[in-house]
């Protein structure tokens, strides 16, 4: 097979079958649960699909027409909830499997949100800082009164971060009457500190990701220390899932991200690989004292966890029975095929599943939101015994589930996420 082949492949299975996969996990506890056929019906729609195209020019005076999205899923439990995301595999179905998983994940987290996503189809590699503020900004305008403070509250996901979030603020701030403007900061979460921001919900995502694995590791009584580890995705959530996991002994002996894979048995320093990443326009490849090994092989790498932290649809039927770790850590949204799961349980592999793995992130963005909303500002050592109380509370919940009705880790969490969304329609009934 060609590289071009290839790559197209792989960019194919990251986007098609998300919307599956969800689908098929929500259908299969539905069943398990008994869920009332009514609430089933309302849950396996999504709620409103925005597709915008606007017009932003470019720095050479032409004009390029963008597709932006904004998909609500659900919001019978509090505002809509969810990241925006900048990527090439940004397509409506992608964006309904995103915003479904947003809502079984605060439902499951206990906040009062709703599950949305949204996002812009396009590589923002490919553009420069001032054409990318023109283009959120833009989008920002388009999407007018769909968001809101009180109504869907965005946040930063796959390539978006908290500057993309400070010019939303601003945009959509700066539409509002004078009077009204400041009212309206907690409009999205994951703001710059002085902008409105938390301090920690940078790490947050991370911080969780990694918290669960301490805690599952805890319950095995398993040390972490010289614990091998790998990585796909050295964003934000990738980051500082190894960074804490590191400070415990455990070892990160490779990395995948979108420009390659790098390995070294004997460990590869986290703070040194972020450093290099910055100097090297975000990539990791090159690193040294690290090795380049093909795309494929990063699954089968030798290692105790697997934490893949970038797209869906990654861990698939394919490569399932290479995969050498006992604990895969869900740090992205998505990234294991139903088929692959299976194969995975199978062979013993355990899964934190992502609607509670990765769930730190949109935690700390309550947090944020509760911060504005009151005028107040929190600190980072109360901010991050916050995350870790909510996190172990909603952790023992999904192994008491598990425990009880002998079934893994994802079906609990669907479980509770799922009872929760009905308790709520059952006291409300349907309107009128
Ligand atoms: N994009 C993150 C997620 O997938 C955070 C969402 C949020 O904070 O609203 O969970």
């Amino acid at each position: 097979m060609t590289t071009l082949v290839k790559e197209l492949k792989q960019k194919k299975q990251a986007k098609q079958g998300m919307l599956e996969n969800v689908m098929e996990q929500f259908n299969q506890v539905s069943n398990l649960v008994n869920l009332n056929p009514n609430i089933k019906k309302i849950l396996s729609v999504t709620n409103n699909e925005l597709i915008i195209h606007f017009p932003v020019r470019m720095d050479n005076g032409e004009v390029e027409i963008f597709k932006g999205y904004r998909v609500q899923h659900n919001n019978a439990l509090g505002p809509y909830k969810g990241g925006l995301r900048y990527h090439p595999t940004i397509d409506i179905d992608a964006v309904k499997a995103l915003a479904m998983w947003m809502t079984w994940k605060t439902s499951l987290a206990g906040l009062p949100y709703g599950g949305a996503k949204g996002g812009i189809q396009m590589d923002p590699t490919k553009y420069s800082n001032s054409e990318l503020e023109r283009i959120t900004r833009r989008f920002t305008y388009a999407l007018g009164d769909n968001i809101g403070p009180e109504h869907d509250i965005p946040a930063p996901d796959v390539n978006t971060d908290a500057q993309t979030m400070a010019w939303i603020a601003d945009t959509y701030m700066s539409t509002k009457a004078p009077s009204e403007r400041s009212r309206n900061q907690h409009v999205v979460t994951g703001k710059p500190i002085g902008s409105g921001g938390l301090e920690g919900r940078d790490r947050a995502t991370g911080y969780g990701v990694y918290l669960t694995i301490k805690f599952w590791a805890e319950l095995k009584s398993i040390k972490l220390k010289d614990k091998t580890f790998i990585v796909q995705g050295f964003g934000n959530v990738g980051y500082w899932a190894a960074h804490f996991l590191e400070k415990d002994g455990a070892k990160l002996v490779g990395v995948q991200d979108a420009f390659g894979t790098i390995v070294n048995n004997q460990g590869l320093s986290v703070e040194n690989l972020l450093a290099y990443s910055k100097k090297n326009k975000g990539s990791i490849v090159g690193f040294p004292s690290s090795k380049n090994i093909e795309k494929e092989d990063f699954f089968g790498l030798n290692c105790d966890i697997c934490i893949p932290a970038a797209l869906g649809n990654q861990i698939t039927e394919e490569n399932a029975l290479k995969i050498k770790a006992f604990l895969v850590a869900e740090g992205a949204n998505g990234p294991t095929t139903v088929g692959a799961e299976k194969i995975l349980l199978e062979r013993g592999v355990t899964i934190i599943p992502d609607i509670l793995c990765n769930s730190g992130g949109v935690t700390g963005s309550y947090f944020e939101w509760l911060q504005n909303r009151n005028g107040e500002l929190w600190e980072l050592n109360e901010i991050m015994g916050r995350i870790n109380k909510k996190m172990r509370e909603v952790f023992i919940k999904v192994l008491n589930v598990k425990e009880s009705r002998k079934i893994d880790m994802r079906s609990a969490a669907y479980v509770l996420a799922i009872e929760r969304l009905e308790r709520t329609y059952t006291q409300r009934g349907v309107f009128p």
